[in-house]
């Protein structure tokens, strides 16, 4: 496997192409950013944690079943993964109230709802990335209704699989944010990465929050976060 142009800068990742046309290399990066950009840093390691981590979730969602881009990890910073064109919907499950939507509901945060909540956000760095619903999603030609049943589903089931995982190193996981992809063939796979900078995650006997919030919120002990995080995953790999 050839590594051949960059393809695409994120702010915490790259994308190269390889010499086969169906497969791509992410590579992450030390770099954070939180507030649609306002707030920025370098955290050491963060990527080579967040690679490993990304890894290890996405065997287990394909052990249970669940298609996704993912095919190797590489190295320490980098992974192979399929080809897809990520359709730009961020889709968020919170399964504990946190965040913008304890913000935006006037809801205090760690609220434990009866229900899961499943938000669409239009991946829009200029608009900000505004909540939408799926009559929106489908007035911006982003996906088919039939599309959203199934992503919905899968949602779910990704949901229940990362709760149980992370329930056994004692981690409560409250919310996080993924994304999907089409194949050449037309199909709807799981794409992105899957890491502390993407779901909140919540030590089950202290409380103590082990992802991103660290570095929103100043509370410093980032990369020991991350870190924790990816030594209890590893204990299940054993
Ligand atoms: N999230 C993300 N990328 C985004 C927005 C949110 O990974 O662009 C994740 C975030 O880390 C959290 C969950 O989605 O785990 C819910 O985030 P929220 O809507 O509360 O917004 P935030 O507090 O991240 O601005």
């Amino acid at each position: 496997m050839k590594q051949l142009e960059l393809l695409y800068e994120g702010k915490a990742k790259q994308v190269y192409a390889t010499d086969d046309s169906e497969r791509i290399i992410i590579r992450f990066k030390d770099t954070a950013t939180a507030y649609n950009n306002l707030k920025k840093a370098v955290i050491a390691n963060k990527g080579v944690l967040n690679n490993d981590i990304s890894a290890m979730l996405y065997r287990h969602l394909e052990a249970a079943g669940i298609r996704t881009h993912f095919i190797e990890k590489l190295n320490e910073r980098d992974q192979l993964c399929r080809r897809v064109s990520i359709i730009p919907i961020e889709v968020i499950v919170r399964n504990i109230v946190a965040g913008t939507m304890a913000q935006r509901l006037g809801m205090e945060e760690g609220t434990r709802p009866s229900n899961t909540i499943i938000d669409l956000c239009y991946k829009r760095d200029d608009l900000g990335d505004p909540l939408i619903n799926d009559d929106h999603a489908v007035a911006l030609g982003l996906v088919t209704y039939d599309e959203l049943k199934g992503i919905y589903a899968t949602t779910r089931r990704i949901n229940e699989v990362l709760t149980a995982l992370f329930d056994r190193v004692d981690i409560t996981l409250v919310d996080f944010k993924i994304e999907y992809g089409r194949t050449s063939d037309g199909e709807i796979i799981l794409a992105d990465e899957l890491s502390p900078d993407t779901c909140r995650l919540w030590d089950k006997l202290t409380g103590e929050k082990l992802d991103k919030d660290r570095f929103r919120r100043d509370l410093g002990k980032i990369i020991e976060a991350y870190g924790e995080i990816d030594r209890r995953l590893k204990r299940l790999e054993e």
